[in-house]
């Protein structure tokens, strides 16, 4: 009977473990499967950029490994396990072990399929013999993988008899993510870092942001030690001999533009943008544009196929965030458990960027409305920004310092971004 056949939700992200928890309050008893290619921990991704100042390890922001979810959540996980196509006439899909050589993986069937792929790194091409080596931090695991590189680090200073010397990380990229991981590690509580920061934009978070409260970003984390180079791009990554690395093994970073022509690193971390995990539904022919594109009920093109969370492009929003998927999450539980057809609406959600050497908070205008930023106040970190539209409504703004406060008071004026 269908019934013996579970609801499947492939990724145990924010996106899969928060749906199911939603789906449970409401279910108890509905068979449900999880499929994960990574080790299905749960944690709280934006923690991976405080980790430093927090001094917290991949074990302490991990809340429960795969084992202790599945009994929490009473579903069946399967770590280490990717889903690789998608049969969405026939109800089933194929799934193989990660790491395993053997082409044979299993073909599970399912009553209905939840995508929580997430988005997956974009990384520039780079040569070089330690192209391979540049790290990027986008799951618990890529971050255990940072920290013991920086572990190898350290003991090669302790060996050195330079224990002080800091270690000098290069980070690829000026976005949310390149800026607060630069803040995070110079608020370091336990390890001494140097940071500096290639990009190829003229200033931190130059796309999202305006000029006034960009400059004021990077100003707060240039005086908190950060070294930015502008307009600049990693070339290529080199392995440096040992002995001009002074005994332990160091990159040599080569860098495109600007002044800098080459820099010395212990890490090189990329952090030079996301792109939803969009590939294996538009393999099984779901329609696909930046995202995987689902209605407001979070509908794909297929009957009883959903998509949430950094994967899906909701109602033509791609918002790559917390709020909008714990939204999606609690929707579409109560829908596919008590068989409804909701439509989703969004209130407008700001962004708190997580700099403290200059606080930030940005509720981004909708993208592509016409409009234009206004700086109402400015001295030095604290800027007030607005943007309003061309009838004059306020539709979006940026506050950083002092100014941050404003948040909730100038929310209330703002209309929600889907009604
Ligand atoms: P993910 O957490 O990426 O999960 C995707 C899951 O899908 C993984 O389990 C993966 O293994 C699995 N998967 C993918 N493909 C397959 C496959 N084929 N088969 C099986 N499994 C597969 N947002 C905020 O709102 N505030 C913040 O302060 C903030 N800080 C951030 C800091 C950092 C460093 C980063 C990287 C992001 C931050 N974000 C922040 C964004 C936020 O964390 C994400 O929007 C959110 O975590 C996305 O969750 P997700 O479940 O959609 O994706």
């Amino acid at each position: 009977s269908p019934s013996d056949k579970p609801l499947v939700v492939i990724g145990s992200g924010l996106a899969g473990y928060t749906f199911i928890r939603e789906f449970r309050k409401l279910d108890a008893d509905r068979k449900i499967l999880l499929l994960t290619a990574d080790d299905g921990h749960s944690y709280s991704k934006p923690l991976l950029s405080t980790g430093f100042a927090k001094g917290k390890n991949a074990e302490h922001l991990s809340m429960a490994d795969a084992g202790k979810m599945a009994s929490q959540l009473d579903i069946d996980i399967r770590t280490h396990t990717r889903v690789t196509a998608i049969d969405p006439e026939a109800r089933r899909l194929d799934a193989g072990f990660e790491g395993s050589s053997s082409s044979a993986g299993e073909t599970i069937e399912f009553t209905e399929l939840v995508l929580a792929l997430g988005a997956e790194v974009v990384r520039p091409p780079l040569s070089g013999s330690a192209a391979d080596e540049v790290l990027s931090v986008n799951s618990l695991m890529d971050y255990r993988r940072f920290r013991e590189r920086l572990v190898t680090v350290a003991q090669q200073r302790c060996a050195e008899g330079a224990v002080d010397r800091p270690i000098r990380i290069v980070i690829m990229g000026s976005g949310l993510i390149g800026c607060e991981f630069a803040n995070d590690l110079l608020a370091s509580v336990d390890t001494k870092f140097t940071v500096d920061v290639i990009s190829p934009d003229s200033r931190p978070l130059q796309r999202a942001l305006p000029e006034q409260v960009s400059l004021a970003l990077g100003q707060g984390l240039e005086e908190a030690g950060a070294r930015f180079h502008w307009q600049s791009t990693v070339g290529s990554v080199d392995h440096v001999s040992e002995a001009s690395a002074g005994g332990g093994s160091a990159y040599l970073v080569s860098v495109d533009g600007g002044e800098l022509r080459t820099l010395q690193a212990d890490v090189v971390l990329s952090a030079t943008g996301l792109r939803p995990h969009s590939a294996l539904a538009a393999a099984a022919g779901l329609e696909v544009s930046r995202g995987i594109v689902v209605d407001r009920q979070l509908r794909t093109s297929k009957a009883d196929i959903f998509a949430l969370g950094d994967c899906a492009e909701v109602d033509g929003h791609l918002l790559l965030y917390v709020q909008p998927l714990m939204q999606c999450a609690r929707l579409l539980a109560a829908n596919l458990a008590g068989g409804h057809n909701a439509d989703l609406s969004y209130q407008a959600m700001p962004v708190i960027v997580k700099t403290p050497a200059c606080p930030l908070v940005l509720a981004p205008p909708p993208e592509g409305l016409a409009g234009e930023w206004t700086v109402a106040e400015a001295d030095r970190l604290d800027v007030r920004a607005l943007f309003h539209d061309t009838e004059g409504s306020l539709r979006g703004f940026a506050l950083s310092g002092r100014h941050v406060i404003e948040k909730q008071t100038l929310l209330r004026d703002l209309p929600p971004l889907l009604a």
